[in-house]
């Protein structure tokens, strides 16, 4: 019996301040807008993004509301969606697993 250790965790990405109406007190106040990244891990080494999420916290209230990032969520806030991209550690697994099989093939052409 084998015990592979996997799941999905998040990174943060970029924090940002936006004028926002608040569903809860109604204020009209600056929220806090943090984006993480999900990843896929195995043995929690990231291997793969499939996602990204924004935080929103009011300061007037403190009300905290998760949505996905999508672009009509930064379009309708006057977000850059191509500002918030992946960190290049969510693809560590991926670039590792490429790394290895590259350096085999290289290997069993010099031979
Ligand atoms: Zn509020």
């Amino acid at each position: 019996m084998s015990l592979v250790i996997f799941g999905t965790s998040q990174t943060p990405v970029h924090t940002e301040y936006l004028h926002t109406d608040c569903p809860v007190c109604n204020s009209s106040q600056h929220a806090e807008v943090m984006v993480y990244s999900e990843y896929v891990h195995v043995y929690y080494i990231p291997f793969f993004p499939v996602g990204k999420d924004a935080f929103t916290v009011c300061s007037q209230c403190g009300f905290k509301k998760t949505t996905p990032l999508t672009r009509g969520f930064c379009s309708a806030h006057s977000l850059d969606y191509r500002k918030y991209r992946h960190p290049m550690r969510t693809f560590s697994g991926l670039l590792t697993i490429g790394g290895l099989i590259g350096l085999t093939i290289l290997v069993y052409q010099l031979d």
